[in-house]
C-alpha cells in the first residue's frame, strides 16, 4: 500500500462520517453529550484540508499529519485518541514508502498502545477500545496465517464491527459514558460505532 491507499482511507472515513454522524451523535446522546458525530466531521474534514494543503509523500507522513490535525481540531475526547492512534500508527511506519499488511498491523498494534496509554481503557470499558484491539488483532492473525491483504482487511473490519456491537450489554467504565454507572448499559459506545467506520474505510480503501 503506497501514500495514495492512505489518502483513499482518510477520504473515505471523512464520507463514512458524513454519512454516519446523526448515528454517531444519536448513539452520544444516549450516554454521553451527543457531540461524537460533529466532533469527527469537524475533525476529519480539517484533515482532508491539511492533506490537499500539504500532500504527504510517504504513509508515516500522511498519518502523522491526520493524527496532529485531529488533535489540534478536535474539542472531545475522541480527537486526541484518535489522533494519538494516527500519530504512533504514523511514527511506526516511518519513512517508507509502502507498507505491507504485516507493517500496518505493527502500526496499528502501535496505535492501539498509545490510545491505551493516553486513555487507560482496557478491553470491557466500553469505548474505541472494544472495536480497536480485535480488529487489529484479527489484523495480525490473519499477517500470521499468511492471508492476502484483502482477506487481513476484511477480517480486521468484520472485527470491528463486532466488536463495536459487543459494547451494547458493557458497563462503561471509561469516559463520559462511564458518569451513568449502570444505565450505560443496553446501548453501543459512538467511539466503538465510529472506530468500526474506520476500519471499513480501510478496507474500501484498499479495494478502490
Ligand atoms: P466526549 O466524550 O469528550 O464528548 P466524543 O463524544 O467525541 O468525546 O467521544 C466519545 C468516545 O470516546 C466514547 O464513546 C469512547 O469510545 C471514547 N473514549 C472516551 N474516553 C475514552 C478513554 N479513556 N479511552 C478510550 N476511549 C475513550
Ligand atoms: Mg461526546
Ligand atoms: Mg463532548
Amino acid at each position: 500500500m503506497d501514500t495514495a491507499v492512505f489518502a483513499r482511507w482518510i477520504g473515505e472515513i471523512a464520507a463514512a462520517v458524513r454519512a454516519d454522524k446523526d448515528r454517531l451523535t444519536r448513539l452520544d446522546a444516549a450516554i454521553g453529550d451527543a457531540d461524537h458525530g460533529a466532533n469527527l466531521e469537524r475533525g476529519f474534514d480539517a484533515v482532508v484540508r491539511a492533506l490537499a494543503d500539504d500532500s504527504p509523500d510517504t504513509p508515516g507522513a500522511l498519518l502523522g499529519l491526520v493524527g496532529n490535525t485531529l488533535i489540534r481540531r478536535v474539542g472531545g475526547a475522541s480527537g486526541p485518541l484518535y489522533g494519538t492512534a494516527f500519530r504512533e500508527a504514523g511514527k511506526a511506519l516511518g519513512d517508507a514508502r509502502t507498507v505491507s499488511t504485516a507493517d500496518l498491523a505493527r502500526a496499528l498494534e502501535a496505535g492501539l498502545a498509545g490510545v491505551r496509554r493516553l486513555g487507560g481503557a482496557a478491553e470491557g470499558d466500553k469505548t474505541m477500545v472494544d472495536a480497536i484491539a480485535p480488529a487489529v488483532r484479527a489484523l495480525a492473525e490473519a499477517v500470521r496465517d499468511g492471508s492476502g491483504q484483502r482477506e487481513a482487511l476484511g477480517a480486521a473490519a468484520s472485527a470491528a464491527l463486532a466488536g463495536a456491537e459487543a459494547t451494547i450489554p458493557m458497563r462503561a467504565g471509561k469516559g463520559r459514558a462511564s458518569y451513568l454507572g449502570p444505565r450505560s448499559v443496553g446501548h453501543e459506545d459512538p467511539g466503538a460505532a465510529s472506530a468500526a467506520l474506520v476500519f471499513a474505510a480501510l478496507c474500501a480503501a484498499e479495494a478502490a
